[in-house]
Order: structure tokens, then sequence, then C-alpha cells
């Protein structure tokens, strides 16, 4: 980019020794401080320096980087024209470092005198965002950063600095912060209506059930089939509706740390064989079966694993509308248990097996072939398992079925959940 010559001769000027130069702009706006040097060395300088600044200057221009030097001994503060119009200033302005000062906001003034005033001392690096209220009444902001140069006897000589206005940024960053805020805010409002319409429901469900029982019993004295057929019907929905209700009271629980756990040593054959039996109560269309061994012992709460067993089951009916059965597989090693159940239903494509355990997270597709729910009982399941200190992961063919499993650790002596 720079003349190779220019630069040969320049350094052919400081190999001779002369030093305490500094650089003049072909603009003129960053003139030289020329300090005991004779006139024919001075011009010969100038001239390389005119061919040497001329396309940086150029650069600097047209990326708006304003150049601060300030030179300490001869209290002399010089800006190139980009740095001018960060404060609203004309090309021809005198620049001080009062004047600087007075561009300032008044909440910036005392932390950027501070900040400069602590990099000459310490000889460290500047590095600040402040905002300016030009003389055109505009408010910018501005990234500075920049070092004080010292002389042999490490006075200070000279703090350069480049400057930038990132007022752009600025306002983008406020802009996402506020958005953030405001989707905080509304997040919140919904885990608080899901908390309260839960809540809400909660008390008739339970109603309705009790009576919904009372009518069985009743109708079963009187031997009225009819009855009971349609009360049995009742009952399902109201069971369906019972859990959707948990779901959300889980949820609501989880968000503030509270779900409820009751930790026991249990065997996690049992857990399943009972589950599996309860659901294979509820469908007609698939088998369930299971395999492996009994007698692994775990440490948690039986409740909470059967509560996403029931999950991953009713799911597996529900995801494989085609297929007939369903089969949970139960393995051991040393360290943990892992309970698989593998269904032959629609699959899940890979974009989306790992934001299935996300809140509210549905396929879509699948949602429109008319699969009910709210996306939330993965969520919940892989919550209670990592509770656990175990794994749940997904492996899944398009169109082939899916193998939902999780790890739990196996209990050993000495060792309770956190
Ligand atoms: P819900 O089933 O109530 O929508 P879940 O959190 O249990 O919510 O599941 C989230 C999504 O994951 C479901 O909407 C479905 O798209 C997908 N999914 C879950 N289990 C299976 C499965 N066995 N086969 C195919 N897709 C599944």
């Amino acid at each position: 980019m720079f003349d190779a010559m220019a630069q040969q001769q320049l350094i052919s000027l400081q190999a001779a020794g002369e030093q305490n130069f500094s650089y003049e702009s072909t603009t003129g706006e960053i003139p030289s401080a020329p300090r005991n040097l004779d006139t024919t060395t001075e011009q010969k300088k100038e001239q390389v320096l005119h061919m040497y600044h001329q396309p940086l200057d150029l650069l600097l221009e047209s990326i708006e980087l304003g150049l601060w030097r300030y030179d300490l001994p001869l209290n002399r503060l010089v800006w190139n024209n980009a740095c001018k119009r960060h404060f609203g200033l004309s090309p021809d302005t005198e620049v001080t470092l009062d004047l600087f000062y007075e561009l300032l906001h008044p909440d910036d003034r005392a932390t950027t005198r501070q900040t400069m005033e602590r990099s000459i001392a310490e000889n460290s690096i500047y590095d600040i965002d402040y905002r300016a209220i030009g003389m055109d009444n505009q408010l910018r902001w501005i990234h500075a950063t920049g070092r004080c140069f010292y002389d042999d006897h490490n006075k200070p000589e000279h703090f350069d600095c480049i400057m930038v206005d990132i007022t752009e940024r600025k306002r983008v960053e406020q802009m996402l912060r506020q958005q953030t805020d405001l989707l905080k805010e509304l997040e919140m409002r919904k885990d608080e209506f899901i908390s309260m319409a839960s809540h809400e429901l909660k008390t008739p469900i339970t109603s309705i059930k009790g009576y919904t029982q009372m009518l069985q019993n009743h109708s079963k004295k009187a031997g009225d089939g009819q009855a009971l057929y349609y009360l049995s019907i009742m009952n399902g929905q109201l069971n369906k509706l019972i859990d959707l209700v948990n779901d959300m009271l889980d949820i609501s629980r989880m968000q503030v740390g509270k779900l409820n756990f009751r930790d026991a040593l249990f065997d996690l054959y049992t857990v399943v064989q009972e589950t599996v039996r309860n659901i294979q109560a509820t469908t007609h269309t698939h088998q369930l079966s299971i395999e492996g061994v009994p007698g692994v012992q775990i440490f948690g709460d039986n409740d909470r694993i059967g509560q996403v067993l029931i999950n991953l089951l009713t799911n597996a009916i529900k995801y494989s509308p085609h297929a007939n059965r369903v089969i949970v597989h139960i393995a051991a090693d040393q360290e943990y248990a892992t309970v698989s159940v593998q269904d032959f239903g629609i699959g899940i494509d890979e974009a989306h097996r790992q934001k299935i355990f996300e809140r509210f997270y549905q396929v879509h597709d699948t949602a429109e072939k008319g699969a009910s729910g709210l996306g939330i009982g993965l969520y919940i399941s892989n919550q209670i398992i990592k509770r656990h200190e175990g794994r749940m992961k997904v492996e899944s063919v398009r169109g082939e079925g899916s193998t939902f499993s999780f790890t739990l650790p196996l209990f050993q002596r000495g060792k309770s959940l956190s």
C-alpha cells in the first residue's frame, strides 16, 4: 500500500539517529512538532512523510477513523478531520484538551479524564467508551483506544489514540437489551399464567373426577352397562386432562426450582413393570413388552421415574399409529442403568432431535397429523433425569421409529443426590 522507496528512505533516516519527530499529514491536520532538527533533514523527512501519509490519510478518512495526538510537553492537541466530525467540529477548529472535556457528556467527563491520566501515569492502554455532545448538539458514542509514549528519560512525550464513532452499535445494543428485557417480561407473564391456570383447573377437575367415580359405583350397583360405558370414556378423558394439568403444574414448579422429589432406594425393574402394566391397560392397539434383567437398584424418586416412563410410553404409542408394538429394554453396567423405549412409528428428523427436549417444542408435521399435546412432556422428563444425574437421548430414523433412552446411576452406598 505504501511506496516501498518512501518507506526505505524513512527507515534510513531513522537509522541515522534522528529522533523526536512527529508525523504530518498531507492535509496538514496532524502537523509535525519538530524539536532540535536541522532544516535539511527536516525537509527530507517531510518529503518522505508526505508520500507516506497520503494513502494513509485517505484510508483513515474513508473509514471515519479519528486520530488524536496530545503533545504533553507543548500541551498541544491535534485531531484529524474525522475526529473533529465526531465532535461536530469544522476542520478549521483549534482543539484543546479543555474543549475536549467540555464536549463530553457530563456523566462521562470524570471517568474519561481519570482513565487517560491513569494511562499516562502507569503506561497502560487507554481503552474507553464515552458520549460526546458535539457542537452540532448531536450525541455520539465514541470508542477510544490509545497509549502514551515516553522519551529516553521516561517522561511522557505524546499521548496517541484512535477513535471510532460507535453510536450505531450502541443503538443496536440498547435495542437488543430492550428486546431481551421485553422477552423476559413476556416469558415471566406466560409462566405466571401457566401456574395460575393449572392451579385454577386442578380443583374443579379433582371434583369432577370424584363425582365420576361416585357415578361409576352407582351405575355398577344399578347394573347400568350403558352408563358405565360412557363413564369409562369420560374417566379416560379426565385422566388425560389431569395429566396435562399435572405437567403444567410441574413446569411452573420447575421454573422456580420447587419440583418436589421423594428419594428412596427402589428397584428399577419393578417400576418399569408396573408402569408398563398400567399403560398397557389403556391401549388395545399396541403390545408392550419388557426385555432385560431385574435387580437394578436406584436411589431416587420412583414416582418421578415412573412419570418419565409414562411420558415415553404414551409418546411411543401416540407417534406410531401404524405400528403395534413397543419394546422397553433395561440394561446395566458397573455404574449406570439404561432404560430405553423403542417404537416403530413415524420417527424424528435429525433437525428436531435435540430441540424436542426444549420447553413447548413440537415437531409441526407430527402435530398436524392430529397428535395432541403441549410439547412439555420430554422437557419435564429430561429435567427429572438430569436431577437424578442421568442423561436422556433419542435415536431415530424417519419413517422407521425412535428409541428414547435414559441412564440412571446405580445405587452406591454413602452417595445421595444433590
Ligand atoms: P407432546 O407429545 O405433548 O407434544 P413431548 O414433549 O412429549 O410433547 O414431545 C415433544 C415432541 O417430540 C412431540 O410433539 C413430537 O413431535 C416429538 N416426539 C416425542 N416422542 C416421539 C416419538 N416417540 N416419535 C416421534 N416423535 C416424537
